[in-house]
């Protein structure tokens, strides 16, 4: 469309062939022609290529030395960088809140750097109660803009992640009463990867658009603007309670039951089992059994009832604002444990009775594996049927979600910062063969937000082949499969 044109210059411009090492730097040379120098960042000393580069949580990622850092703020900018991109034959990535962990999914080595923190515009219209924000902002900025008009929008459980965080699904503890963050879309603005600035809606490139929820970022195109419904919000109950190990029976059969027979929406949770690599001294002073119970409402009634009975060391449950659940003590230490941290997923039904074997597969290795990791842990979260009802009641995402209640896992390792490149793969090995050993239910999803890339997660999606068709159709020439990370569709 508009900036297509562009195309053309560039390709006049960068030299034909380039390749390599010498491409990200053609390619910056070219866009600071375009966007001017105030828009694209070479200098690997500068606060700000520095902010880019160092700002992801899974700090493996921020040793990589992007060639320039591409500030964009408008959707024509974006076009223009791709355009430019795509002229010099340089690798890209695309940043949002730079939380995902896989390598290359939003970190380039050698190559352009799309930062989009300088879209950070937000909007909400009062008549329609939609929401309308730019993909700069984190989820805890876009709280505070909506609790202003006590709405809010579905997205991440922690204030620091990005709206990247939507295009892989979103969960959210409002989704028991909404669905995945996707769920919430009604409109996005898309740069394609050959540059056309699209609308992608229920009406208009309705591929495009069922694609984009849940299937996936970097892979179809850029999402430049979301449109999306806003939920009224309130005052909350919520809160850590946080138990001794040898509690760890009397919890999980609390989750297990919570997982299985909870039916109201307004309360949802996440059971975590945390291990560091201190030594246990026979007490499991090593290890603790951490809840997130987050209700949407001032009273829980009995919702967490089978928690707070069972005896423990800590409870924060009072009432909270949504922009202070997002920022709870516990899992804000999430947030700020950046290291060398990886994701796995796992996805169960209770009846396959799994639950225990990956719970006591994880404690084994943890066990056998100390001096290989800082942090580990395993959360489980649930998926009520309440969620793939909401999910469905908006259209089905690109997962189509089936029936609730299962759960999906995430497992986490933090390694040990400075390992050698033959220790940090052996220890991801193990890890990764722990996780494998809890097989998965059939028919159910893999979870990409908390994925690996070699979990090849989109192949487990009962959509796979529309999702690969619909790659084909908008990156016809690979421009993104070859040049920048993410999810594979072989
Ligand atoms: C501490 C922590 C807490 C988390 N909490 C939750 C949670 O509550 N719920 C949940 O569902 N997940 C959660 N996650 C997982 C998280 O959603 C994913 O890691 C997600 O990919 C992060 O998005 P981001 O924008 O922060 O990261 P980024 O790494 O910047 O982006 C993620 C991916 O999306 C692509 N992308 C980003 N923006 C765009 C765009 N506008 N257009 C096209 N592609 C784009 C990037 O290229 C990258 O591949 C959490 C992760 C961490 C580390």
């Amino acid at each position: 469309m508009i900036f297509s044109g562009l195309l053309f210059v560039f390709l006049a411009a960068a030299p034909l062939g380039v390749s390599g090492l010498a491409a990200g730097p053609a390619a910056c040379a070219n866009l600071t022609d375009f966007l001017t120098s105030s828009k694209v960042d070479s200098n690997e000393l500068s606060l700000q290529y520095l902010g880019s580069q160092k700002g992801y949580w899974n700090a493996v990622q921020s040793s990589y030395a992007p060639s320039c850092v591409v500030y964009p703020t408008s959707s024509q900018d974006v076009s223009v960088a791709l355009q430019g991109i795509r002229a010099a034959g340089s690798r890209f990535a695309i940043k949002a809140g730079g939380h995902n962990p896989n390598t290359f999914f939003s970190s380039v080595d050698a190559g352009v750097l799309i930062d989009l923190g300088s879209m950070t515009s937000m909007l909400y219209n009062e008549d329609t109660t939609l929401a309308t924000y730019e993909p700069g902002s984190v989820f805890g900025d876009l709280y505070d803009y909506y609790a202003r008009f006590n709405r809010t929008v579905v997205g991440a459980r922690l204030a620091g992640v990005g709206t990247g965080l939507a295009l892989g699904g979103g969960l959210s503890f409002l989704s028991p009463q909404y669905g995945m963050a996707c769920d919430g879309f009604r409109e996005l603005e898309v740069v394609l990867p050959n540059g056309d600035i699209v609308t992608a809606s229920n009406t208009t490139n309705i591929d495009l658009f069922f694609a984009m929820r849940g299937g996936g970022g970097n892979a179809y195109g850029v999402v430049t603007k979301y449109t999306v419904q806003s939920r009224p919000i309130g005052e909350f109950y919520a809160g850590n309670v946080i138990y001794l190990f040898n509690q760890t029976t009397a919890v999980s059969d609390a989750i297990q039951n919570f997982i299985q027979y909870n039916e109201d929406p307004k309360a949802s949770i996440i059971g975590t089992y945390e291990m560091l690599p201190t030594p246990s001294f026979g007490l499991d002073l090593d290890r603790a059994v951490i809840m997130f119970l987050v209700y949407d409402g001032p009273d829980a009634g009995d919702a967490f009832q089978n928690f707070t009975n069972i005896p423990h060391l800590v409870n924060t449950l009072g009432i909270k604002t949504y922009p202070d659940v997002v920022n709870m003590p516990i899992p804000m230490s999430t947030e700020l444990s950046r290291g060398d941290n990886i994701f796995r997923v796992g996805v169960h039904r209770i009846d396959d009775d799994t639950f225990q074997t990956a719970l006591s597969n994880w404690q084994n290795w943890a066990e056998s594996n100390k001096g290989s990791y800082v942090l580990s842990s395993i959360d489980f979260q649930p998926i009520p049927k309440s969620l793939t009802d909401a999910s469905k009641a908006q259209g089905g995402n690109a997962m189509q979600m089936p029936d609730g209640p299962w759960y999906w896992v995430n497992y986490l390792i933090s390694t040990v910062s400075g390992l050698s490149q033959t220790d940090y793969d052996e220890a991801q090995a193990k890890f990764r063969d722990m996780v494998k050993n809890t097989t998965n239910a059939e028919g159910l999803p893999l979870f990409i937000n908390d994925a690996n890339y070699d979990q090849n997660p989109l192949s487990t999606f009962s959509t796979y082949p529309k999702l690969q068709g619909i790659k084909k159709r908008y990156d016809p020439d690979n421009f993104f499969t070859n040049y920048t990370g993410g999810w594979s569709f072989d």
